[in-house]
């Protein structure tokens, strides 16, 4: 199964695609953690990463493309993967389109998980105090949400028209909404 987990900052995507992944057995790409390795360990990448992720702003297209082309010709994204913050702009989703039809594949299910922005604003800020994300702060935040907004907002109504999109309510107890996620890749598999 090729999917992906979308949504704005703070909706769950990680926690929920975990579960999904060990629930499958299919590798969890999430590019924030991979820019977040980079950096920890210093590499030149996780360097020009951090300026953009430390004000709130995306990566530009052309490095995050790169890492996720190298990342999808690994042995274990052959028989399936979950990204999970990519693909952000229409760009990317014009990459990662030609990335996977050069495997012959195609993104079997996309689901976005919605929630109410001023839970996003409290889950994120208790996520700063329990993490130290540098990317946490108040207004790192209200600039990541107004990213995301402009940018990948537009994604949801592009993948909806290739009849692949379905909403998920990221609302409530994390095991309500794996039962959601749950209910509508069942259905689709
Ligand atoms: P995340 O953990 O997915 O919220 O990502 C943390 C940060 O990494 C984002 O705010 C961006 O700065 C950067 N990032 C992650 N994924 C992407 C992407 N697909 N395109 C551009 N920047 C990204």
């Amino acid at each position: 199964m090729r999917l992906i987990m979308m949504g704005p900052p703070g909706a769950g995507k990680g926690t929920q695609a975990d579960i999904v992944c060990s629930d499958k057995s299919i590798p969890h790409i999430s590019t924030g953690d991979i820019f977040r390795a980079n950096v920890t360990q210093g590499t030149a990448l996780g360097i020009e990463a951090k300026r953009y992720m430390d004000a709130g702003e995306y990566v530009p297209d052309g490095v995050t493309n790169a890492m996720v082309r190298d990342r999808l010709a690994q042995a274990d994204c052959a028989n399936g993967f979950l990204l999970d913050g990519y693909p952000r702009t229409i760009e990317q989703v014009g990459e990662l389109d030609s990335m996977l039809a050069a495997q012959g594949a195609g993104i079997d299910a996309v689901v976005e998980l919605t929630v109410d922005i001023d839970e996003v604003v409290q889950r994120l800020v208790k996520r700063a105090a329990d993490q130290g994300r540098a990317d946490d702060t108040e207004e790192v935040i209200r600039r990541r949400l107004e990213v995301f907004a402009e940018q990948t907002a537009p994604l949801t109504s592009l993948y909806a028209s290739r009849g692949i999109l379905t909403q998920v309510s990221g609302m409530g107890d994390v095991a309500d909404v794996t039962a959601r996620i749950h209910a509508v890749l069942n259905s689709s598999a």
